[in-house]
């Protein structure tokens, strides 16, 4: 059975967390898409941990992680996370790497890093981790697939054409120093050397996985409006976030996803620029971004403050949507416990109409939001096991999003470990 876990937001949702609880159970866990641009944090046994590219199912000595095809690859990356989870006592994880699976070289962490600068004032606040340079390349046909290492000398001739012609966006464009196709070659062998023992054709292991019955999830990165289609384009990431994607991005049949857990943050939170509705600042802001997630709201990869905002349901709703979503885990609901109220983006104002249906990005930039406002239930919520000892305004707040949402929240996360979840039944049928 293939499950997905993906986000409905604009990222950091807590997918990490859920996976790592879901993982118990499961065989095989998949990254599908994105690189090492999001950081997954997960609490357990061995401690905390910012993962960024393995799947959060490493931590289990019976699961096997896989990075699919769909991922930007960062070779060095992977292996000093591999490393520093052994040399923090976590069992060596068995790990996969698609030999489909793209090469994010250095050079795109420079053009990145180069465009972002060029755009100064108007940049995307990239974590310039080289992820839309590295895209662009992928479907300008101008990437290296792993398997491509293996073959030196087809290489070796693609990387002088490639070097080429990067070379003159450095020069003309950029004004900075030249790659060379040399250096880039060696460099790629090295990667070859450290990758070898991972490579795998990932898309067969997971067709007998699947015959086999085994349980596998798909575990995505960012959320569901930073779809480069689908969300808040352009501020968006450059792969697909959405479940959908991950059939493509592990190499499996669409209809074989039977399940999307949906992840849905309690409040808003977001990085880098764009439209963000429901955003509050000030000390309101403050309090809920020193109060959130575990120890703060700061990004896993580059420590930024994140932005805050009220729980958005037009967003959300949209999200879910389109997640296709079977189930939903709502998190971070203990962090509201200081509210007295609890304000709600229940609807967007745009030129006037209130609509419920998330816009396209220029509408989008002109919504003001219509809030509603809850009871809050002032009360530290962690450490409940049973869905009927919440407190009623914590019930009804639940309730409330399920409402808006339309997708039955069946899984409620009161705390950030593993175990600090309630499991609730829904009205809405799964
Ligand atoms: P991801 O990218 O979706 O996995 O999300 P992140 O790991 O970036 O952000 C989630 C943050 O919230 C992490 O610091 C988690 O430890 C923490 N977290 C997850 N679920 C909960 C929860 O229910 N309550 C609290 N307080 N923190 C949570």
């Amino acid at each position: 059975m293939v499950k997905a876990i993906v986000g409905a937001n604009w990222g950091d949702e807590g997918k990490g967390k859920i996976t790592d609880m879901l993982a118990e159970e499961s065989d095989i866990i998949v990254r599908f898409q994105g690189g090492s641009n999001a950081g997954h944090t997960i609490i357990n046994e061995y401690g905390k941990f910012a993962l960024h590219l393995l799947p959060s199912g490493v931590f289990y000595n019976h699961t096997t992680s896989i990075i699919g095809n769909g991922v930007a690859l960062n070779i060095p990356y992977l292996l000093n996370e591999i490393k520093s989870l052994e040399e923090r006592g976590v069992p060596t994880p068995k790990i996969l790497v698609s030999d489909r699976a793209q090469i994010l070289m250095p050079y795109h962490v420079d053009f990145d890093t180069y465009e972002e600068a060029r755009l100064a004032g108007k940049s995307f606040g990239s974590t310039k981790s080289g992820i839309a340079p590295f895209y662009s390349d992928k479907y300008a046909k101008i990437g290296f697939q792993v398997s491509e290492l293996f073959d030196e000398v087809a290489l070796k001739e693609k990387v002088e054409r490639v070097v080429e012609y990067k070379n003159i966006l450095l020069e003309h464009l950029y004004h900075k120093p030249l790659l060379d196709a040399e250096e880039v070659f060696k460099l790629m062998l090295s990667y070859k050397e450290m990758i070898a023992p991972y490579v795998a054709d990932v898309s067969l292991y997971l067709h007998n996985a699947i015959k086999e019955g085994k349980n596998i999830l798909l575990e995505g990165q960012l959320g569901a409006l930073k779809d480069p289609d689908h969300g808040i384009y352009p501020m968006v990431t450059s792969s697909s976030t959405l479940a959908a994607y991950g059939a493509i991005g592990a190499g499996i049949p669409a209809a074989e996803i039977k399940d999307v857990v949906t992840v849905v943050k309690a409040y808003s939170s977001a990085v880098g620029a764009g439209a963000f509705v429901s955003e509050i600042f000030g000390d309101e802001a403050d309090e809920l971004r020193r109060r959130g997630g575990d120890g703060g709201e700061f990004g896993a990869t580059t420590g930024r403050p994140r932005r805050m905002g009220w729980f958005d349901a037009v967003a959300t709703r949209y999200g879910v949507r389109m997640q296709g979503t079977t189930e939903v885990a709502l998190t971070v609901l203990d962090v509201l416990g200081y509210l007295d109220e609890i304000p709600m983006c229940v609807g967007y104002e745009i030129d006037g109409k209130v609509t419920k249906d998330f816009p396209t990005t220029h509408l989008l930039e002109k919504a003001k939001p219509v809030l509603k406002t809850m009871p809050g239930w002032k009360c530290d919520i962690r450490g409940i096991k049973n869905y009927d000892e919440l407190p009623q305004a914590c019930k009804d707040y639940i309730d409330a999003i399920e409402e808006e949402i339309q997708a039955p929240i069946t899984l409620v996360s009161n705390g950030p470990k593993r175990h600090d979840i309630i499991k609730r039944e829904s009205k809405l049928k799964k």
